[in-house]
């Protein structure tokens, strides 16, 4: 097995280019090195990112906030300035694994695993993210939408690097909520996620996004939900609308972690919290 350490993003980009293929990055590896242990992962090179500094730090850029690739889930959960405009990140970075997975496993990591349960993807979603992928031939920008074709299954391609996660700057005084269940408080990957944002606009709700996670092959945006709350009141015609719609953005399946009936069962019920959440702002 060949592990390389560039110093650099450049060099780190050359390394992949000149492996056509053959060569993996490497960021926290909490999720590669237990596929390798497991055997399911047989690459023969990986390229460490670890001293890659282009690829850390958490910024603002112009209207946009900017993280970058390997800023580790326990500098999310913890940055104050994401604190303030991204509540709902910082909240689903505090939620991964264990403190130790936390201070090892990245954004980056987390993005490209296209895990449906990855916790920082729903409210990547909300939040309008857009994916900077880099080679040696260009940069070029995908949303996160689009970003995740199945689980494990992405558009990344093998000479390209995901650089930092950028979206707009969220308004001021937005609800913005990442609620998981599991089972157990930590160290458990998600049964169901969801992510959830919205304004309060003297009785209505306004700018509603809301993201679920686990609950089909990849997270998914739930529109149509989005569209019965949008410029709605919170009254419950509404609410159970917005709930049909809600599930029929998902298409939850029986697995180890949980059944369907408890994944939709309870996909309602997170819903309804949430804009339970909206009457008391
Ligand atoms: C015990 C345990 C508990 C966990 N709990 C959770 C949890 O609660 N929630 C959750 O969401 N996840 C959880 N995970 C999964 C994992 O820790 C996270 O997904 C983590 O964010 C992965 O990041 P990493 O930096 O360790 O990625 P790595 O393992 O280094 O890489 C993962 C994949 O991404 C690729 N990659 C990494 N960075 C880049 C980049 N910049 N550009 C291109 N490709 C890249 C790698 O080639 C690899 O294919 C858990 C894992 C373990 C072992």
């Amino acid at each position: 097995m060949e592990l390389l350490r560039p110093a650099t993003l450049q060099e780190a980009l050359e390394a992949l280019a000149v492996r056509a293929g053959r060569a993996k990055p490497l960021a926290g590896g909490t999720d590669l090195v237990v596929r390798m242990k497991d055997g399911v992962e047989h690459g023969a090179s990986f390229v460490s990112l670890a001293r890659c500094v282009e690829l850390r730090g958490i910024r603002e850029d112009g209207d946009e906030l900017v993280v970058g690739a390997m800023s580790t889930h326990e500098e999310i959960a913890r940055s104050i300035f994401l604190r303030r405009l991204a509540p709902v990140l910082c909240d689903a970075a505090a939620e991964v694994g264990s403190v130790q997975i936390r201070e090892r496993g990245t954004i980056g990591g987390n993005v490209v695993n296209a895990s449906p349960a990855a916790d920082l993807v729903p409210p990547l979603q909300v939040l309008e993210a857009t994916l900077v992928l880099r080679s040696l031939s260009g940069e070029r920008r995908v949303p996160i939408e689009l970003f995740a074709q199945g689980p494990k299954a992405t558009q990344l391609q093998p000479d390209e690097l995901l650089v930092e996660v950028r979206f707009p700057r969220p308004l001021p005084a937005e609800i913005q909520l990442f609620q998981k269940v599991g089972a157990r408080k930590a160290l458990a990957c998600a049964k169901i996620s969801l992510a959830f944002r919205a304004r309060v606009d003297g009785e209505v709700l306004r700018g509603v996004r809301l993201a679920w996670g686990a609950v089909a092959p990849t997270v998914v945006r739930a529109r149509e939900a989005e569209a019965v709350l949008e410029g709605s009141a919170v009254r419950a015609d509404v609410v159970a609308r917005a709930i049909d719609a809600a599930l029929a953005a998902i298409s939850p399946i029986d697995d180890v972690r949980s059944t369907a009936w408890y994944r939709r069962t309870t996909c309602a019920a997170l819903l309804r919290r949430a804009l339970g959440a909206t009457l008391l702002a």
